[in-house]
């Protein structure tokens, strides 16, 4: 029986939760993971993340989630970028590029609660997991020796949790983050987004499964998630000044998406919600025992789809850091090298290149966007160039200079 000194508590069951805790349970160390959410409404979780790059299939491979997802997923090796004004495919970007980079040149399709689904049923299963549903995390406290949680059970009842470290994984309004003081830099949009899910296949058009769509006044994604139905989810972006209610109401969505591909049908629609953007960075990502990842740590713009995978990532650097330390083979400062290169990589990787993506889908300059389309294309046509952007986009570069990082 290990000791509370050997324990680690992670708050959230969201991917990068249930990723640092299957992986330090697989390595022998003891997990609370405590989640607020019930069996009674864990899958009714607001749609967000779902596209899986090559260097994030890699790590979820070594925990058996991987196996789980394929099926549930589509596998991308292409990906788009479109002109609308043009009606015009700007460049077709293939991940076969990347064949000899990676076992896997393509992007997994799998959205973040078939993910989390499959996860939480690997940590019910791991006797290292000790799995508290229905259960919020309220406060805490460290000493030299350890920290102690907070948290209000399902009856309502106070419990207090002990371990060696506390990882917050609870997202981006972490209380871990808000209880050390630690500034959230950035800004947020003052646009919202306005994601619409139909089921309508747009291959028929000419779409690809993921797709970056530029237009001075509406840009958009258009993504492909495997059902049944299967299903499409666009955003849009909306005016700050737009009524929540009108955006979505269904005549007001089929307007937009005819106005998007004027079929002349009225679309599926199968959901529509509205959601903030923010590009944040947290100041600090570990202060003592208690350290920050994933949405806790940072969170972007979903163009280019790279906030659950850098949150995974984060999940695979600590555990390996966590590992070390409990097992006496490394000292705690070297949390402060897992801060050195998740910090780097969120700053220089994640907050640049999503909100290049966003000012390049955006662009309302003529001349600009037309040096950006001339660009696009230019990279996609050559093999060299092609494969150095993939690297990038696919997160394998970030990977790898944070391995370079001491
Ligand atoms: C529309 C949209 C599309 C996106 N698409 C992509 C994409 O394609 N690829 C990508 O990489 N990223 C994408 N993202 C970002 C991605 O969803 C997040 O980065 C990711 O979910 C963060 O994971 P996380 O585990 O850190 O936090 P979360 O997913 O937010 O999970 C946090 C968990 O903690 C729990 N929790 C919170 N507070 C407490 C508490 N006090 N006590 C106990 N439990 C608590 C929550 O219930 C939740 O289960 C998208 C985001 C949006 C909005």
């Amino acid at each position: 029986m290990q000791s509370d000194r050997e324990r680690v508590v992670v708050i959230g069951a969201g991917p990068v939760g249930l990723c640092l805790a299957l992986v330090l349970a697989r390595e022998d160390v003891r997990v609370d993971l405590i989640e607020t959410l019930g069996e009674h409404n864990f899958l009714e979780q607001v749609p967000r993340a779902g596209t899986n790059h090559p260097a994030t299939l890699e790590l979820l491979d070594r925990i058996g989630l991987y196996a789980k997802m394929e099926p549930r997923g589509i596998i991308a090796p292409l990906v788009h970028y479109w002109d609308r004004r043009e009606h015009k495919r700007i460049a077709e970007f293939d991940h076969r590029h990347l064949k000899d980079e990676t076992r896997f040149p393509y992007v997994l399709q799998c959205e973040r609660i078939k993910i989390v689904e499959e996860a939480l049923e690997l940590a019910k299963a791991h006797p290292n997991i000790a799995l508290r549903l229905e259960a919020t995390f309220t406060s805490f406290m460290q000493d030299a020796d350890g920290v102690t949680a907070t948290v209000t059970n399902a009856a309502g009842e106070t419990e207090t949790l002990r371990g060696a470290y506390l990882v917050s994984c609870e997202g981006a309004r972490s209380i871990v983050r808000k209880e050390l003081g630690i500034e959230f830099e950035g800004f947020t949009y003052p646009d919202r987004t306005l994601n619409i899910e139909v089921a309508h296949d747009f291959r028929e058009h000419g779409y690809t499964e993921r797709n970056y769509i530029s237009d001075p006044d509406e840009w958009s994604n258009l993504f492909h998630w495997k059902g049944p139905p299967d299903r499409w989810r666009i955003h849009f972006p909306t005016a700050p000044d737009e009524d929540e209610e009108a955006l979505v109401r269904p005549e007001e969505l089929q307007a937009r998406l005819q106005r998007f591909l004027p079929t002349g049908k009225p679309f599926d629609i199968v959901g529509s919600n509205l959601y903030i953007v923010h590009q944040r960075v947290a100041k600090k990502f570990r202060v003592g025992r208690a350290i920050l990842a994933g949405d806790s740590a940072h969170v972007n713009s979903p163009i280019g789809a790279m906030g659950m995978n850098s949150g995974i990532h984060d999940a695979f650097n600590l555990a390996e850091k966590l590992v070390r330390i409990l097992r006496g083979e490394a000292e705690s400062e070297v949390l402060d090298r897992y801060e050195r290169q998740r910090r780097h990589v969120a700053i220089s990787h994640t907050q640049a290149q999503t909100i290049r993506n966003k000012r390049l889908l955006a662009e309302k300059d003529p001349a600009v966007r037309q040096r950006n389309h001339d660009e696009l294309r230019r990279t996609a046509e050559d093999p060299k160039l092609a494969r150095a952007f993939l690297l990038r986009t696919s997160l394998i570069q970030s990977l790898r200079e944070a391995e370079q990082i001491l």
